[in-house]
């Protein structure tokens, strides 16, 4: 059986390993297999990269209205956060007052419990960012 995707990509997320390109020195997060940009010279020469986690707030959102599972949170916040070394992620932000939170502002990534299954009792574990 396959095992689906979002497992295999446990690993990664949990440590914030992206994949480096060789030849342009890119970092691409998630990983990628090939650089997009010069995929034709750089086959084969993506290394694994470890993320700082730090970044810079690109743009936020206050969330009012949950998803399922993620219920009993509300408000909390999310970002788009520029990493240093380029790649774009999408966090929440936490432990930070709604009203601190600016764009520029320098954050990091910190590794945080995500969301509960109640039915399967399963905790989902991930990056979330904190201030700076
Ligand atoms: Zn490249």
């Amino acid at each position: 059986m396959a095992v689906p995707r979002y497992w295999r990509e446990i690993p990664a997320r949990y440590n914030l390993i992206g994949k480096k390109c060789t030849v342009c020195g890119r970092v691409y997060f998630p990983p990628r297999p090939i650089c997009p940009v010069c995929r034709r010279k750089s086959a084969g020469k993506m290394v694994d990269y470890k993320l700082k986690g730090t970044g810079t707030v690109v743009s936020y959102t206050v969330i009012h209205s949950p998803p399922p599972h993620f219920e009993g949170e509300e408000p909390y916040v999310m970002a788009l956060i520029k990493m240093d070394e380029g790649p774009h992620l999408i966090g929440e932000i936490v432990d930070c007052e709604e009203d601190e939170i600016k764009i520029g502002m320098r954050v990091k990534a910190t590794f945080r419990r995500i969301m509960d299954d109640g039915e399967k009792g399963a905790i989902y574990y991930g990056y979330k960012f904190v201030k700076e």
